[in-house]
């Protein structure tokens, strides 16, 4: 079972990402936690990797590309594992393409979990994270349109991709997730 899953910051990834660990005992991979958890280390990585979050912006692919081969390797994720917030651009999902190809795991299921953008205001607003500050917020949607929105085309194209509307109730959202795992 390999999953990524696609949506808006504050789309409900992380919520969703929590539950299907636990529903189905798969590593749930976040290079946004990845990263917080290096920026608290206050390395030299850490605080340049900081500012580029606290501004909205996105960490270069490369760096993404080497946590994520890093993490991909590690034991537990030989049953499957599920992406949160990763790939955000075409050139990370082309690198991923080839870190599941040497892993001889190719095949993904892409699940985007859909939110109109008026609806993620509201809830970033609420969730008062160092991030998001209605500047951060509308810069991080203008970044997600330029750079992750395409990824939903990449995969429609070449992958097992489905989607979700993330109006619903967690409940809801995350049974219909279920279906189409189990599908
Ligand atoms: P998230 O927790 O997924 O919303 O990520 C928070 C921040 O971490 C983003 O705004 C980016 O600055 C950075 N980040 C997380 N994942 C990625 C990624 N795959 N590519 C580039 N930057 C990322």
């Amino acid at each position: 079972m390999q999953i990524i899953l696609l949506g808006v910051p504050g789309a409900g990834k992380g919520t969703q990402a929590a539950l299907i660990k636990d529903n189905y005992h798969i590593p749930s991979i976040s290079t946004g936690d990845m990263l917080r958890a290096e920026a608290r280390k206050e390395t030299p990585l850490g605080i340049t990797v900081k500012h580029i979050m606290a501004r909205g912006e996105l960490v270069s692919d490369d760096l993404i590309l080497k946590i994520v081969e890093k993490r991909l390797h590690e034991p537990d994720c030989k049953e499957g594992f599920l992406l949160d917030g990763i790939p955000r651009t075409i050139p990370q999902a082309e690198g991923l393409q080839e870190i599941l190809r040497k892993l001889h795991k190719p095949d993904l299921k892409v699940i985007e979990i859909f939110v109109p953008d008026a609806e993620i205001v509201k809830r970033l607003l609420l969730r008062k994270r160092a991030d998001d500050t209605e500047e951060t917020i509308k810069y991080r949607l203008a970044v997600y349109r330029e750079n992750t929105r395409p990824l939903v085309d990449y995969y429609k194209s070449s992958h097992h991709f489905y989607n979700v509307n993330g109006l619903q109730p967690i409940e809801a959202v995350f049974r219909d997730i279920q279906h189409i795992l189990e599908s």
